[in-house]
């Protein structure tokens, strides 16, 4: 399938979502299809599943597209600490219908909303008041914990879904909601501004974005990749320079400016985070967001405090965020990139992700589902 690059100017519409709702609410099947993951060790298979049950606050929703990162990877491949049991439906975010009731007024049947992957955070502890509940301590990590939306209906809380835009199609929200929130939080937490020199480290799902909202705040944006096409999918995105990590002129250049004030780390190789560290600028700020595997990462204690270096991670965002992030795409602002594909072929796109073959994000067409 061709690399499908939508932007504000060319994107498709479903119809208006009261439309599709008032189909599905006539006909809620009992059963419906899912990926489901049965050990750690074997492939993922598609199956027929009852439709989720739906605790009390909680919405049941009409999966459209469901985006899929490197935690959904690192998960299914057995890689993270904690792993529940098996069966499990993946995946933590996505974009589809309300087919429920909801409490809130503003929230009704038929509003396409998206599912961060803060996901059923508890909306009462102190994390959560403080607008952080992707901190939460009863969150679901990444959603693991419960079924997940590589499904054709998912529930998720009420008081965590975004009501996304019109103007914005289904598997654009779902990059946005995944890829967009995660990096629009990362660029807001380090304070970028118009002055600063941004190195944005893997230009895939994560990068592409990281470097735009750098840009839109008006820094000079650096791109570092090991494959030429995402160096030149990061020109066409805006970013002022592109090196290859291993280009001798790279360190010249960011010495040029001065050294790097931002470093968003998206990459999930930890040498670049050792190589993003060799070029913080003093008193810069280095972002960890596409590395989550538990592993050890050396650091020179004496340049970091020398250097007045802070090191933050980031991982997902609040509905604020992910509100100004789809207000940004629809005023014309930024690109998603992303590569579609269908659930029944879930094995398939987990490996070409693994292998570096998806140009920006990949994202599971589920209303696209046409088999029995
Ligand atoms: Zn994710
Ligand atoms: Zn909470």
């Amino acid at each position: 399938m061709p690399q499908q690059r939508a932007s504000t100017t060319h994107r498709g519409h479903r119809g208006t979502p009261r439309l599709i709702a008032e189909q599905d609410t006539q006909s809620l099947p009992d059963t419906m299809l899912a990926v489901e993951a049965v050990d750690y060790q074997s492939p993922l298979r598609l199956s027929h599943r009852p439709l989720p049950a739906l605790p009390s606050g909680s919405l049941l929703v009409r999966m459209e597209a469901a985006g899929v990162c490197r935690t959904d990877l690192q998960i299914v491949r057995g890689h993270w600490p904690d792993l529940p049991s098996l069966p499990r439906i993946p995946g933590h975010t996505g974009v589809g219908i309300v087919v429920s009731d909801a409490l809130s007024r503003n929230i009704q049947i038929g509003d396409r909303v998206a599912l961060p992957w803060l996901g059923l955070s508890c909306g009462t502890c102190e994390q959560c008041l403080n607008e952080r509940p992707q901190l939460c301590a009863s969150r679901d990590q990444a959603r693991w914990n419960a079924d997940g939306t590589w499904a054709e209906y998912a529930t998720t809380s009420e008081h965590d879904v975004v009501i996304v835009p019109e103007g914005i199609a289904p598997c654009e929200a779902a990059v946005l909601s995944e890829a967009g929130l995660t990096t629009y939080a990362a660029v807001e937490r380090a304070g970028v501004r118009a002055t600063h020199t941004v190195g944005v480290f893997g230009i895939g799902g994560l990068g592409h974005l990281a470097l735009q909202y750098a840009g839109i705040a008006g820094a000079h944006t650096v791109a570092i990749d090991f494959m030429e096409n995402k160096l030149v999918l990061a020109k066409e995105l805006g970013a002022q320079a592109q090196f290859h990590p291993q280009d001798p002129m790279l360190g010249n250049y960011v010495s040029r400016q001065g050294g790097l004030d931002v470093a968003l780390i998206c990459s999930d190789t930890p040498s670049a985070v050792a190589q993003a560290l060799s070029m913080i600028a003093p008193g810069g700020t280095a972002v960890l967001i596409g590395l989550q595997q538990p592993v050890q990462l050396p650091l020179d204690a004496f340049a970091l405090v020398r250097n007045s270096i802070t090191i933050i991670g980031s991982t997902g965002g609040t509905r604020r965020q992910l509100h100004d992030v789809f207000k940004v795409h629809r005023d014309g602002m930024t690109q998603v990139v992303y590569q579609a594909r269908g659930l029944e072929v879930v094995n398939q796109a987990l490996a070409e992700m693994e292998q570096n073959m998806i140009e920006g994000q990949l994202v599971f067409d589920i209303a696209g589902i046409a088999y029995e």
